[in-house]
C-alpha cells in the first residue's frame, strides 16, 4: 500500500495495477473500493491533493483555493456565465458537498429504459441493493434535531403552512454537530466524504493512491486501454513535477466527473459520436428571507430541509442552504454605509434554494490546458421553471414569517414584500439576470444501448474499446431531479462488480 503525493521533476514514476481508476470522487472512490474488496490491485489517480480534514481552510476563499476545481472558475459558455462547481482534491466533490443522500427515483430507470434501452427493473433492483449497502457504510442518517438549526426549522414551517410535502434530509453524516461548514469541508470528520472511508480502505487493501496527479491521457494498445499518463502538479503552486505512468493489467476506469471525463476521453483520442453531448444539470439559485428574529443560518446543518413535491411538475427541488458571511456579502449590492447596513442583517437572513430539473442539454469539450469547456444556455421552458422556483421559495419564506426577501435578480428592487412575489413570476427570462450555479452535473459520456447516441453501455463499457469503463456522473443520460451522489456511487459499484466478474 502506498500514497504517492506530488513528486518534483526528475525520474518518471511508474506504477502497475490490475485496475487504474482516474478520479477519487463519488464515482471513482466507490469503484476503487469495490474493485479492491474484490481482491484486485487498484491504483487510484487523482488530480487534486490529499488534504487532512484538520487542515481544511475553513473559509470560502480558502476552500476555493485548496479544494475546488480551479477556484470554481469553470463557467458555462452561453448566454450567461454561470459557475460549474466541482472539487479537485482526494475525495472529489464529496469533500465540498452537503452529503445529501437520495435514492434514485423509480421513474428514472423507466425513463432510461424507454429512451436509452438501459436501466429498467433489473438495474433498479441492483441499484437499490447497492444503495442499501452504501447507506450502511456511509452512515446515512436524518439530520438530528439538535443539529437542525433555525433556517431548516423555518423552512419546514413554511412548507407546512403552504401545504406541500417536505422533509428533514438524510445525509451521509455520522453525528452532525451543525457547524454549517459542509461547503468548506467538514473538519469535525462527521461528513462521510470518500477521503475518510473508501480511499483509506483502498490503501489498507494494498492499493495505491497517487495524488496531485492530473491524468493527461489514457494510453492505448490498439483498442485496449492499457494505462494512463500525466505529470504531477504541485498542490499549492501548480508547478510541474515528475511524469507518471500507471499501467493497467485489466482495465482503466474513468471517473473524473461529468466535465473532466469527456474532456479526458477526447484528448486521449477516443472516438464516439456521443462524446461530450447530452450534458445536463440542475441549475439553481438562492433567495434570502429576512426575519425579525435572528436565524443564525450558520448554526445547524448546512442543508437540512428539502422538498421534492415539485420534482415532476414543474420540475424543481427545494432546499435550505446556509452560506457564510463572505458569500452573502458577495451577493449584496452597494458599498459604504449602505453595504454595512445590509450586512448588519446577516444574522436575520435564511437562504433557501431551488434547483431546476432542466431539460436543456449542453456540450462539453476539451479546452486549453485540459480545462473542460461547457456550453450551456437554459431554454425558455427551463427559464420559466426557474422563475416558478424562485416564486415558490419566496412564498415559502413569507409563509414561514419572513418580512421581506432579497431576490438578487437584476432589474428588481433589492427587497420584495409579500405582495410583490408576482414580480418574480413575471421576472426576466434572460439567464444573465440571475446569479445561478450548476452543481449537479450529468452526461458527456452518456450510457445507452445505441452507440450513435451513447459513449458506453449500461455497464459503463466504452463502445469500440476494450478495458475502458466510465463510472461517474458523466454516464447519467438524463437529469434526475434529485441529488445525484447516491446514484453515481451505486452505478460505479454496479459497473465495478461487473468488471470483477469478467
Ligand atoms: C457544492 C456542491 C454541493 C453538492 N451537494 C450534494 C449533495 O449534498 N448530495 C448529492 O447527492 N450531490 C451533491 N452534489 C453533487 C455531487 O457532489 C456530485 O454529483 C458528485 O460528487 C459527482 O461525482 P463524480 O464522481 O462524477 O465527480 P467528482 O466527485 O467531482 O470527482 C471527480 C474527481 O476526478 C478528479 N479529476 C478530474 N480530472 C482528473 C484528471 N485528469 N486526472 C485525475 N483526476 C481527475 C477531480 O479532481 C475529482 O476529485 C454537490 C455538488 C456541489 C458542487
Ligand atoms: S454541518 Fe458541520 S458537522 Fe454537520 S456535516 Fe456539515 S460540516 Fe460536518
Amino acid at each position: 500500500m502506498s500514497h504517492i503525493a506530488f513528486q518534483p521533476k526528475g525520474r518518471a514514476i511508474e506504477v502497475e495495477a490490475d485496475y487504474v481508476v482516474v478520479g477519487s470522487g463519488a464515482g471513482g472512490a466507490t469503484a476503487a473500493v469495490t474493485l479492491a474488496r474484490g481482491g484486485a490491485k487498484v491504483a487510484l489517480v487523482e488530480a487534486g491533493a490529499w488534504r487532512d480534514p484538520q487542515d481544511y481552510p475553513g473559509s470560502t476563499y480558502g476552500a476555493m483555493r485548496d479544494l475546488f476545481d480551479d477556484w470554481g472558475s469553470t463557467i458555462t459558455r452561453g448566454r450567461a456565465f454561470w459557475p460549474v462547481v466541482q472539487a479537485r482534491t482526494v475525495g472529489g466533490t464529496t469533500v465540498i458537498n452537503c452529503a445529501i443522500c437520495v435514492r434514485t427515483p423509480d421513474d428514472i430507470f423507466e425513463q432510461w429504459d424507454r429512451e436509452r434501452g438501459v436501466g429498467g427493473p433489473r438495474m433498479a433492483k441492483e441499484v437499490g441493493r447497492i444503495q442499501d449497502e452504501i447507506e450502511r457504510e456511509l452512515c446515512a442518517e436524518v439530520v438530528p434535531e439538535a443539529a437542525a438549526g433555525r433556517s431548516n426549522i423555518l423552512a419546514m414551517k413554511g412548507a407546512r403552512a403552504m401545504g406541500y410535502d417536505s422533509h428533514a434530509m438524510t445525509r451521509y453524516v455520522k453525528g452532525c454537530v451543525g457547524s454549517g461548514q459542509c461547503l468548506q469541508g467538514c473538519s469535525s470528520l462527521r461528513k462521510q466524504s470518500t477521503n475518510l472511508n473508501y480511499i483509506p480502505e483502498v490503501l489498507e487493501r494494498g492499493g495505491d493512491v497517487i495524488s496531485s496527479a492530473p491524468v493527461k491521457r489514457i494510453l492505448f494498445e490498439g483498442r485496449r486501454a492499457a494505462g494512463v499518463s500525466g505529470r504531477f502538479s504541485h498542490p499549492v503552486t501548480r508547478a510541474r513535477g515528475a511524469d507518471f505512468r500507471v499501467r493497467a493489467r485489466k482495465a482503466v476506469v474513468v471517473a473524473a466527473s461529468a466535465t473532466h471525463s469527456p474532456a479526458l476521453l477526447m484528448r486521449s483520442g477516443v472516438k464516439s459520436p456521443a462524446l461530450g453531448k447530452f450534458f445536463r444539470a440542475h441549475p439553481g439559485t438562492g433567495i434570502f428571507g429576512c426575519y425579525d428574529d435572528p436565524v443564525d443560518m450558520n448554526i445547524g446543518a448546512t442543508q437540512g430541509w428539502a422538498s421534492t413535491a415539485f420534482r415532476t411538475d414543474p420540475g424543481l427541488k427545494l432546499e435550505t442552504l446556509s452560506i457564510p458571511l463572505e458569500m452573502v456579502a458577495g451577493r449584496l449590492p452597494g458599498g459604504g454605509d449602505l453595504l454595512m447596513e445590509r450586512l448588519r442583517e446577516y444574522r436575520h437572513i435564511a437562504m433557501w434554494v431551488h434547483a431546476v430539473r432542466a431539460e436543456t442539454a449542453g456540450t462539453v469539450s476539451n479546452g486549453w490546458f485540459d480545462k473542460p469547456v461547457v456550453r450551456y444556455t437554459l431554454n425558455r421552458a427551463d427559464m420559466e421553471r426557474f422563475r416558478k422556483g424562485m416564486a415558490l421559495v419566496a412564498r415559502t419564506h413569507f409563509a414561514a414569517g419572513a418580512k421581506a426577501i432579497v431576490p438578487g435578480v437584476y432589474g428588481l428592487p433589492y427587497k420584495l414584500g409579500p405582495d410583490e412575489v408576482r414580480l418574480l413570476e413575471e421576472g426576466p427570462l434572460d439567464p444573465r439576470c440571475y446569479v445561478a450555479i450548476l452543481s449537479h452535473l450529468f452526461g458527456g459520456c452518456a450510457m445507452g444501448r445505441d452507440p450513435t447516441i451513447s459513449v458506453c453501455d449500461g455497464r459503463g463499457r466504452a463502445y469500440g474499446y476494450e478495458g475502458l469503463v466510465i463510472a461517474d456522473a458523466s454516464v447519467i443520460p438524463t437529469n434526475l431531479g434529485v441529488n445525484p451522489q447516491h446514484t453515481i456511487m451505486a452505478l460505479a459499484r454496479l459497473f465495478s462488480e461487473e468488471l470483477l466478474g469478467d
